[in-house]
């Protein structure tokens, strides 16, 4: 279970950095024989502005500056990003779940937590009181008595400071575009919830992979294994979290609105960087570390991918397998996913003037790479050189070939090989 985007603006490419992360476990896993079950949710209800319980619902906020429905707005923002990630590669889930189609399942789940005695009601919504479990935090390791000793901060009629909602009131029910009924008044489900009623209906009670960015740890991640443990009564709800680092500037902290950095992969084509150029970007740095964005490093990648991508067009194809290379791609992704050390396996392949089977090789790795590394890049020929080219076959069928070289000249001049063979005409780039 992937923690998916909350759907209320443009993919960013600290988004994309998490996904690309997360589309190679699953590829992984997809090589090594598994069967997998993906599910994605897609956030369109719920999401504060503060991962906590206050600040406006994300959806909200933009339909009402964008003068759009909440669906409107979720179901626009959700093609984007589905066009983006196909764009990256990433893989689709098999199943996408939207929040907003799921209220029911979160209604139950509420009322079992109700039921077993660990909700509470404030003037704000129904809340699930963290003091009834003794393992509260334990992923994030908090300071649960530091953090309730700091309780002059002002925590409203909650009786714990971590203490979230499970369900939130509509303040005045007509207001909110998205609300609904429930046992217990109309409004909206709170976030967390969201997540966990999504994953354990598709994934049961107990599931083997959750993943989201570190941001996630101290209290999205907190609360879903609390209520869900809570609620199903099976220890760890989640065999294993990954979580991955963040896309940071030069300072070290998170590109964000605030901070700047925050292109769209759109913004990235127009200033010459493929898609598959900030794939190889990501895959670079291990996904528990900070990845440092600037467009001199993004330029790097862009040259180090140019350079790989050329070699590997220049390799004959041997239809053997390299069983050594693949065996240490293999145990460099087994290594908690260090990608950055399979690819410089991959990078000691290619250079490798003795290896055989490097095609057959690189074709295995890229079935977790997906980099479109043996992708064969369509040449764009300008308009110029296509007339010439024209040119040089009617003077090669006058079997003028004094004219036809001088024509292959230019071309040369402009960048272009043009080589003949029985198979006829051929161009490329010099
Ligand atoms: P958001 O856009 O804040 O809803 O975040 C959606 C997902 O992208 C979450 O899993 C975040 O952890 C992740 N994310 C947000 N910003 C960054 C960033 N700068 N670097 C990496 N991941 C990020
Ligand atoms: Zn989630």
């Amino acid at each position: 279970y992937a923690c998916g985007q909350t759907v209320y603006d443009d993919l960013h490419i600290g988004n994309a950095r998490m996904y690309s992360n997360w589309d190679v476990v699953v590829r992984y896993f997809k090589w090594r024989g598994y069967k997998i079950f993906y599910v994605r949710n897609f956030t369109d209800v719920g999401h504060l502005t503060s991962d906590a319980d206050v600040g406006e619902d994300k959806i909200e906020k933009a339909a009402r500056k964008e003068k759009k429905s909440a669906q409107e707005i979720a179901n626009y923002y959700f093609s984007i990003f589905r066009k983006d990630i196909r764009e990256l590669n990433i893989e689709e889930p098999t199943i996408w779940c939207k929040a907003t189609e799921h209220i029911k399942d979160q209604i139950e789940m509420i009322k079992i937590l109700e039921k077993k005695g660990y909700t509470y009601r404030t003037s704000d919504g129904i809340y699930f009181d963290t003091s009834k479990l003794k393992d509260y935090g334990k992923l994030a390791r908090l300071d649960i008595k530091g953090l309730q000793a700091g309780k002059r901060v002002k925590i409203g009629e909650k009786k714990n400071k971590t203490d979230f909602a499970l369900w939130k009131f509509s303040k005045k029910p007509g207001v909110r575009q998205q609300e609904w009924d429930s046992p217990w008044g109309i409004g909206y489900p709170g976030w967390h919830i969201e997540c966990s009623a999504m994953s354990s209906k598709y994934l049961g009670k107990q599931f083997d992979i959750h993943t989201g960015g570190i941001d996630h740890i101290p209290i999205h991640h907190t609360n879903e294994i609390a209520q869900s443990e809570s609620a199903f009564g099976k220890k760890p709800w989640v065999r294993y979290w990954l979580h991955g680092n963040f896309l940071v500037n030069k300072e070290g902290s998170k590109v964000s609105k605030s901070t700047g950095g925050l292109y769209t992969l759109t913004e990235l084509k127009e200033k010459g960087f493929e898609p598959m150029v900030y794939r190889y970007f990501c895959l670079g740095t291990h996904y528990r570390k900070k990845l440092v964005f600037s467009f001199e490093n993004l330029q790097n990648a862009k040259n180090s991918y140019a350079r790989l991508k050329n070699l590997i067009n220049e390799t004959k194809d041997d239809s053997k397998i390299n069983e050594g290379y693949l065996k240490e791609f293999h145990k460099a992704i087994n290594d908690d996913l260090n990608m950055p050390k399979a690819l410089q396996v991959l990078w000691k392949l290619v250079r490798d003037k003795n290896a055989q089977g490097k095609i057959g090789t690189i074709r295995k790795m890229e079935e977790v790479t997906s980099l479109n590394l043996l992708k064969k890049e369509e040449l764009k020929i300008p308009q110029e050189v296509k007339q010439l080219l024209e040119e040089r076959e009617k003077a090669r069928k006058q079997k003028n070939w004094k004219k036809a070289d001088k024509i292959r000249e230019k071309i040369y001049k402009l960048g272009y090989i043009v080589e003949d063979d029985k198979e006829g005409t051929k161009i490329k780039k010099r």
